[in-house]
């Protein structure tokens, strides 16, 4: 696969500039597209304070939902890493809170699962485990397990994520899943909770069939067990942003 190479090129927005794959179907599972404006005529007042646009009180677009909004209810100007900006762009205070976690995401947890992590990775149909470097591939879209075997698995395929957790009393809370991401606790890494593993099941390329593979923190010599649970909290916000994403 030659996608760990993929050409960027810049786009001029209304909105700004924008850094994208020169081929849309290598986009980031982690970006959205622009949203649709607001059109001037359907917003005659802010729609957050109410105030009437006239002459002197202009309305501003935020860049993250296209509402309408007056310049004191729009006037952050705020990264959007998830739609390719390259410069920080004016949202409403609202979205601007959410672009300020997604830009920590980008900050820290990506460089983190860019860089990788070792593991025991058991797939099901083997007893044996394997010590693998796992990676996120370059373009976000995979992820690579470097071991004797090679694997990519593509995050469009991936359809649960389960971190396994050790700290308190064993029970349904050790399993944080994709589907119930939005409910469940967030896996810090300091606190009593520390993330041992992480159960991936995805669908095999050309088949429907489910396949499961385990991940645990290695004790071996070679790795770094902090980073391997580092690595796993990562993997749990990235989930738990893809999993928000699907509703917008
Ligand atoms: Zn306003
Ligand atoms: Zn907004």
């Amino acid at each position: 696969m030659s996608s760990e190479r993929d050409g960027k090129k810049l786009v001029r927005s209304p909105s700004g500039l924008r850094m994208v794959p020169e081929s849309g179907m290598l986009s980031s599972p982690f970006c959205f597209d622009e949203p649709q404006w607001v059109p001037d005529k359907e917003c005659p007042r802010c729609m957050q304070c109410d105030t009437k646009f006239d002459f002197i009180t202009r309305k501003h677009h935020c860049r993250r939902c296209g509402k309408c909004f007056c310049d004191k209810c729009c006037s952050k100007k705020v990264p959007l890493p998830r739609m390719c900006f390259v410069d920080p762009v004016r949202q409403c205070a609202e979205c601007a809170l959410i672009s300020q976690k997604e830009t920590e995401f980008y900050d820290k947890q990506l460089k983190v699962l860019l860089n990788g992590a070792t593991f025991f990775v058991t797939s099901e149909t083997s007893e044996k485990s394997e010590t693998m470097v796992c990676r996120l591939s370059n373009n976000h879209r995979c992820l690579f397990l470097d071991g004797n075997s090679h694997y990519e698995i593509e995050f469009a395929r991936i359809s649960s994520v389960q971190i396994l957790t050790e700290g308190f009393t064993p029970g349904e809370k050790d399993i944080h899943t994709y589907t119930s991401l939005l409910e469940s606790q967030y896996i810090t890494e300091g606190g009593n909770t520390r993330a041992t593993g992480m159960l991936l099941q995805y669908k095999v390329p050309g088949s429907d069939d489910l396949k499961q593979m385990k991940f645990t923190t290695s004790e071996d010599l070679n790795s770094n067990k902090k980073l391997s649970a580092t690595w796993l909290v990562a993997m749990h916000k990235a989930a738990k942003l893809l999993y928000e994403s699907r509703d917008q």
